[in-house]
């Protein structure tokens, strides 16, 4: 099968957060089970150059439209882990991808507008058109909705579309110039069954428009495709999604595994894997000797996340005092998405310092994750949502048993030590589904326990969960699957 893959991010060459591998991971897969896989990226001035292979100009000037002008586009080519990709630089006085960053300009609206219309005029000059073509949340979103109201009628018949949902709680919302700067009308567009969008008809809603126009909508597991169906967490577009239900599927992600293996990690300072589970031991305590915390015979609590409403704040928190106060010793590497949240952690990291048995790093800080995995005994995840989440599979490949809230893609991949249904060999973590201090000391006590009391088990459980296939090979079939439903 022929697959173009549309999005704002590619690890590692454009990367913000999850989506950037989601999108390396998916087409290295999809490529090695034999389907040809390109994808298209704009010409970021921040693109990582050093790390594209055999770049060259396929395009000198592709004319775009944009408002009542031509926008002039070079394309050029490159190989990204081996996955051929295009780039797409305009122009353009407005300095469209100039800008040194990905996201965060008042004009993303627009930039990702104009980025969706020229990925289609690229794609129509081509001697072959895709059998499908894939987007990436709402940035792309109207990359379904031209293909049918304009280039239909063009000559791009051939693709399908098929459009990933990774976030909800960024629609992409704007005033409608940007329908009309790509060559849409608003007239037709903004209505309740269209583009209009929830909160505000007089807006767009660009991620409104990917669900109505895209022949099929997956999420990043199936828990969080049914909950976006049934719950708030569709986040106002509920009532969009269940019009559209039958087209929806829950896909769960795959993991980098040349990442995030620790029998090749060389951030750690000793390999080891289920064969060889004592040699953690010396991660754990050169973890200890990096942040200071003493050496005894006590479990390493962990989080690694953002600190983000999502996240869970209020539990992250408590995760801290309870472990303390239960004799563990506690690591937390975090950022903090706000302002209130940042002093929150500082003032207890301000209260810990120099602890013996606790350190908070505050920051990002890519390596330390790593030695973090590769060190704790025991991670939390309380989130309040969590579309998919790669952490808790990433400490799983790493013997760590986690400790999760019983939502979206947690409760697909973590089953609970006591009260799952799943057989003996599947068991690998525990879970709880209060979002309050009881609902985690729950599953957080009962962590510690078999990790004073029942050693045996709890090697059990870190061995269950290195062992969980988290690789792309099954979800990229479920991918395919879908691809076959609806192509042409
Ligand atoms: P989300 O994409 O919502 O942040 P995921 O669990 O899907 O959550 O993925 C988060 C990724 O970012 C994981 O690989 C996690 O280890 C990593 N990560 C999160 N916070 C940090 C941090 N402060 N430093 C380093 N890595 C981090």
């Amino acid at each position: 099968m022929y697959i173009t893959t549309v999005g704002a991010e590619c690890a590692p060459v454009a990367k913000v957060g999850g989506l950037a591998d989601v999108v390396r991971g998916l087409s290295r897969e999809l490529m090695r089970q034999g389907n040809e896989v390109e994808m298209v990226l704009p010409e970021y001035d921040c693109l990582r150059f050093d790390l594209i292979e055999d770049l060259h100009r396929v395009y000198e000037d592709l004319p775009v439209p944009f408002y009542d002008h031509r926008v002039s586009c070079s394309v050029d080519c490159g190989l990204v882990d081996g996955i051929r990709c295009f780039f797409i630089d305009p122009h353009s006085e407005h300095e469209l991808f100039n800008r040194g960053l990905i996201y965060g300009e008042v004009d993303d609206p627009g930039r990702f507008a104009f980025f969706s219309r020229a990925v289609l005029e690229f794609l129509l000059t081509r001697d072959k058109q895709p059998d499908i073509i894939h987007c990436h949340d709402w940035h792309t979103g109207l990359v379904p909705v031209l293909r049918w109201e304009v280039f239909e009628a063009l000559g791009l018949t051939h693709p399908h579309l098929c459009h990933t949902l990774h976030n909800l709680a960024h629609q992409g919302v704007s005033g409608d110039y940007v329908l009309r700067s790509v060559g849409l009308d608003p007239v037709r567009l903004l209505t309740p069954d269209r583009l209009s969008d929830w909160a505000n008809p007089q807006a767009v809603n660009i991620l409104k428009g990917a669900i109505v126009y895209s022949d099929s909508v997956t999420t990043v597991s199936p828990s969080h495709a049914r909950e976006i169906l049934s719950t708030d967490q569709g986040m106002g577009l509920q009532e969009t999604l269940h019009r559209h239900r039958h087209k929806i599927h829950g896909i769960i992600n795959g993991l980098d595994e040349e990442v995030w293996s620790p029998q090749t990690d060389r951030n750690i300072v000793q390999t080891y894997g289920p064969e060889n589970l004592p040699g953690k031991a010396r991660d754990k305590q050169a973890l200890r000797r990096k942040l200071g915390l003493q050496d005894r015979s006590a479990p390493i609590v962990s989080i690694v996340s953002r600190l983000d409403r999502q996240k869970g704040v209020e539990l992250l928190r408590h995760t801290i005092h309870y472990a303390l106060e239960n004799g563990c010793q506690m690591v937390l590497l975090g950022k903090a998405s706000e302002a209130w949240i940042d002093e929150l952690f500082q003032e207890i990291k301000r209260r810990t310092d120099g602890s013996p048995d606790c350190h908070l790093e505050l920051g990002y800080d890519e390596e330390l994750s790593h030695q973090i995995h590769a060190g704790a005994d025991i991670i939390v995840i309380p989130s309040v949502y969590e579309p998919c989440g790669l952490t808790q599979m990433i400490a799983m490949k790493y013997g760590v048993v986690p400790v999760v809230r019983r939502v979206g893609g947690l409760a697909d991949t973590v089953f609970d030590a006591n009260y799952s249904d799943k057989a003996f060999k599947e068991v690998n973590g525990l879970v709880f589904d209060e979002l309050t201090p009881a609902g985690l000391e729950s599953a957080l006590g009962r962590a510690i326990r078999l990790w004073l009391e029942y050693p045996e088990y709890f090697r059990q459980l870190r061995l269950n969960g290195m062992s969980t296939d988290s690789s792309w090979f099954e979800p990229s079939r479920q991918y395919l699957d879908i691809f076959d439903s609806i192509k042409a």
